[in-house]
């Protein structure tokens, strides 16, 4: 895992962040390859949402390296000024951010919402990021709502909005806070299949998710944080059935 190779989609190497003098990520070195799926597992407050908003630089790290795709950047030697936010922006454009419940513009419809990014933020051709979106809208099981205004969906799809909208910044890598935790029971599972088409579709992921039955089906790997660290990481297979420290054990008994 913490062998490096050029396939290597997101590269994360002694990632250390402290909200004052309360340090949340001690120390994260972390791999992906492209097109892999990785979950992040572990009790609340060890850092998972942290670690996830860092690669998307929703937080800035305090030192450690972030490389995604083509774009590196070392926090540790970040210049100052416009060059610095440069390279941020940089990174920021290789992710796009699935959060726990949706934002949604109310005011606009849902083809609107999915068009705003790449329209106003990358400036694409309207007819172009139209274009995209309605296959976007079609892998989201959407297609035929993309008139409709958010307050007509129910939170599953609002959701799935959301995850249209994440995609259609064309992102090298799709990253996912809790994107069910928001939810009521029953609509989960619509959101979580369509979570795993695009796993199956070749998208390199990482998500934040108590749901063990999708990391076990989905996760090509497992990573447990515990205190701001990763304390296990591998396949499902070997991370949920044969966790080797005792703090894994006890969370898992406790979630399954
Ligand atoms: P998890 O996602 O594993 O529940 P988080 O990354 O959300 O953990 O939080 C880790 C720790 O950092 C917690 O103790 C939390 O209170 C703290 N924390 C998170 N965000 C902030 C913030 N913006 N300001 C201060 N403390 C924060």
């Amino acid at each position: 895992m913490t062998e490096t190779t050029a396939a290597d989609e997101i590269r994360v190497r002694g990632l250390t962040k402290s909200f004052g003098d309360h340090p949340v990520l001690r120390g994260i070195d972390l791999t992906a390859a492209r097109g892999t799926s990785t979950v992040l597992l572990g009790p609340s407050g060890s850092g998972k949402t942290t670690l996830l908003r860092s690669l998307n630089v929703l937080e800035r790290p305090d030192a450690g390296v972030v490389g995604i795709g083509d774009v590196e950047v070392d926090f540790a030697s970040l210049p100052e000024g416009k060059a610095g936010q440069r390279e941020i922006a940089r990174l920021r454009a290789q992710s796009g951010f699935v959060f726990q419940s949706h934002n949604l513009f109310p005011h606009k419809s849902v083809l609107d919402n999915v068009i705003e990014g790449p329209v106003v933020a990358q400036k694409r051709p309207k007819d172009e990021a139209v274009a995209d979106a309605r296959v976007l809208l079609e892998q989201v099981g959407l297609a035929d709502r993309a008139d409709a205004y958010p307050f007509q969906l129910s939170g599953g799809q609002q959701q799935r909005v959301g995850i249209a909208r994440a995609l259609a910044l064309r992102p090298e890598v799709v990253l996912f806070d809790e994107p069910t935790s928001a939810l009521d029971p029953e609509l989960v599972g619509e959101v979580l299949a369509v979570i795993r088409d695009l796993a199956e579709q070749g998208w390199t992921m990482v998500v934040v998710t108590h749901e063990i039955h999708f990391a076990r089906k989905v996760a090509d790997q497992v990573l447990f944080l515990d205190g701001g660290r990763i304390v296990e990481a591998g396949p499902p297979e070997q991370v949920l059935e044969a966790p080797r420290t005792e703090r894994a054990r006890q969370f898992l008994r406790r979630i399954l």
